[in-house]
């Protein structure tokens, strides 16, 4: 439930209000409204009348939350989360653009595409050291050292970085280089993964499981902030459907569904949504005009000789194309890029 303070509630009624749901055993969760304090209390729903807290001094409203998942829901929040690192914001109107590599190969190939990537306008490095390939037989990453020449990248061209956690036992490991954690389509539903993440202030990227609803989607991002980190980006990247001429299909109604049921920021991957380099810009600009806070782009300097994902990376060109085309779809719905 969520309990609404008045405006001109003190803090001491606050504190009051807050010692009254410790006591009855429900973990209290303060959300980050502007002009009100809102107090979120998850706990058994069967066990308490709503009136017992209306009556506080302080309280104007109780509202019971009936979504499953609650801390991520508009209910609990009704402005949109901006998650803010080192000045840039996700979550606000700039669509802010994650691009790189499917993966770290090496010093000249992340330098090369850090230099490109930044000079078309994107603020994020993208690029895994820890791959979830299917093949047990694929590259697997280059791990650390490929953490380490991927931050070098980035703070030699002023970018931040995002790359894939794949295990619990990474986590320490990677706060260490990266700016944002990401969470693979298929680690979506890893709930001790989740569960780890929510006891860290790194923001995350969780991806949609591919063949997750968008309810589970969101439950997985309730696992990590019901730990205390409320820094969640969600990211769509396409579903299994029954089609075959893509390698998943682009969901995206996914992104002005999960705005009206979320307050987190949503980012769209069509490069995954979509596995064909040709189809990674047309679906690119729609998620910009659906709305989307972000995008994340692979784009490789030699995509023909890409250890993964070529096919579907674009070359840099292509990618200084699309900036320009996505700046001026930004520019129609009001947004900057
Ligand atoms: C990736 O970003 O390279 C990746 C493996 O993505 P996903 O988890 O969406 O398949
Ligand atoms: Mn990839």
């Amino acid at each position: 439930m969520v309990i609404v303070m008045n405006k001109n509630a003190t803090p001491a009624q606050i504190e009051h209000v807050v010692a009254a749901l410790i006591d009855k055993n429900f973990d209290v969760h303060r959300s980050t409204g502007v002009s009100r304090t809102v107090i979120g209390a998850i706990g058994d729903k069967h066990a308490f009348d709503e009136r017992e807290f209306l009556v506080l001094d302080g309280v104007s409203e109780v509202v019971r939350i009936t979504e499953p998942y609650k801390l991520a829901s508009r209910t609990f929040q009704q402005e949109d989360t901006v998650i803010e690192i080192s000045g840039v914001k996700i979550g606000g109107d700039e669509v802010i653009v994650m691009a790189g590599p499917c993966a770290v190969e090496s010093t000249e190939q992340i330098q090369a595409i850090a230099s490109a990537v930044k000079s078309s306008g994107a603020k994020i490095l993208r690029g895994g050291a820890f791959k979830p390939r299917t093949s047990p037989y694929s590259f697997q990453g280059l791990g650390e050292e490929g953490l380490k020449i991927m931050r070098k990248a980035a703070d030699d061209h002023a970018l931040l970085v995002v790359s894939e956690i794949m295990d619990q036992s990474q986590v320490e490991l990677m706060v260490g280089y990266c700016d944002i954690l990401q969470v693979g389509a298929r680690n979506m539903q890893n709930f001790d993964l989740l569960k780890s993440l929510g006891k860290i202030n790194t923001p995350i990227l969780l991806k949609r499981g591919m063949s997750a609803t968008i309810e589970e989607t969101l439950m997985s991002a309730e696992y990590i902030m019901a730990g205390g980190n409320y820094q969640v980006i969600i990211c769509e990247r396409g579903i299994r459907t029954f089609e075959k001429y893509t390698r998943n299909t682009m969901d995206i109604s996914s992104i002005p569904v999960i705005q009206k049921l979320s307050h987190l920021p949503i980012i769209a991957d069509p490069s995954h949504g979509t596995g064909i380099r040709n189809k990674v810009a047309p679906m690119a600009r729609a998620a910009v005009a659906a709305g989307a806070h972000g995008l994340q782009i692979e784009v490789h300097n030699d995509p023909d000789h890409a250890a993964s994902d070529g096919a579907q990376s674009l070359y840099p060109e292509q990618f200084a194309q699309l900036m320009t085309e996505c700046r001026l779809i930004a520019g129609a719905i009001n947004k900057s890029m």
